[in-house]
């Protein structure tokens, strides 16, 4: 691991002001710490948030569930308030990595990887969310840009995500055995507004599904998604599923979530 500068931000102000093009902040280092001790990434400032009140908490409105930044996964899976409010979104925490995990990393550390397999975008596209930043407020649909990309500046610091409440919704995944990362995952959420089915795992960025969007706005039931034609040709294929096999997985896994809902 190569030296780099450490720091403990008092406030979002200084985290951020500490930041540059050079630096990562630390929530949960689940993936920042590997990544260095690899050899994967290397920075010259590590700006770590953990210290930082007003990054962490959960609170539900009428309408909305708000989660700070450094807010664990546990702390996300064990919520009273948000298993009433959304089941599946704890549902979705409870079944991230193992204990170890789930309780060093956070869902802000999550959004801003924005890794193509983890769990917590396709909840963000489903339910509608806003990314709450030091500077503005972003759609869901708008911050994932590509793999591993979101439109994040680089000393821009999110401070929380806003869920909107749905009438009906569940996550399904079909988890890779080691890591528990979705080798595909889908989130299907009924807002009053309209349907969203975010998917995970199966391109090189989460996405909504527009097709099996409108064919559940249609008709929401499962039998309605045996008429959608996936297509496998921008579909991840590795070691583990082919392109082929991922766009079967999502057909299956909507309908799984369509039926739990
Ligand atoms: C063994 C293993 C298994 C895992 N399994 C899963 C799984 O099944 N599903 C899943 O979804 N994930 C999984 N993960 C990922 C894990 O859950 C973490 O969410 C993820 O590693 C990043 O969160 P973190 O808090 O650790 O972020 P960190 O590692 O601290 O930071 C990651 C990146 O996010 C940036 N960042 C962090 N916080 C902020 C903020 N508030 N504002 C702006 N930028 C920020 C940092 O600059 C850095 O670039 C797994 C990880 C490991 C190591």
């Amino acid at each position: 691991m190569k030296t780099f500068n450490y720091h403990s931000a008092k406030d979002v102000k200084e985290a951020s002001k500490l930041a540059s093009s050079n630096s990562a902040f630390l929530a949960g280092g689940m993936t920042t710490i590997p990544s260095m001790k690899l050899g994967l990434a290397s920075y010259k400032d590590i700006i770590d948030i953990k210290r930082i009140k007003k990054l962490s908490g959960i609170k539900v409105s009428g309408k909305t569930v708000t989660i700070g930044a450094t807010t664990k996964h546990s702390e996300v899976a064990s919520s009273k308030d948000i298993k009433k409010a959304i089941p599946s979104l704890a549902a979705l925490a409870e079944g991230i990595g193992d204990p170890q995990v789930r309780n060093r990393g956070t869902i802000g550390g999550s959004i801003a990887n924005n890794d193509p397999a983890a769990d917590y975008p396709s909840a963000c596209i489903a339910l509608n969310a806003t990314i709450h930043t030091n500077n503005r407020s972003i759609d869901a649909e708008k911050f994932f840009r590509g793999m591993f990309e979101t439109c994040l500046k680089s000393t821009e610091v999110i401070e929380a995500i806003e869920f909107s409440i749905p009438e009906k919704s569940s996550y399904q995944k079909l988890p890779n055995p080691a890591s528990r990362y979705a080798i595909i995952g889908v989130y299907v959420a009924k807002h009053k507004t309209g349907i969203n089915v975010g998917v995970t795992g199966a391109k090189s960025c989460v996405y909504n599904d527009k097709d099996l969007a409108g064919a559940l706005t249609k008709n929401f039931s499962s039998s309605a998604i045996d008429g959608v034609k996936i297509s496998s040709s921008e579909m991840n294929s590795d070691i583990h599923a082919s392109s082929d096999y991922r766009a079967n997985m999502v057909k299956a896994f909507a309908k799984k979530a369509v039926d739990a809902c």
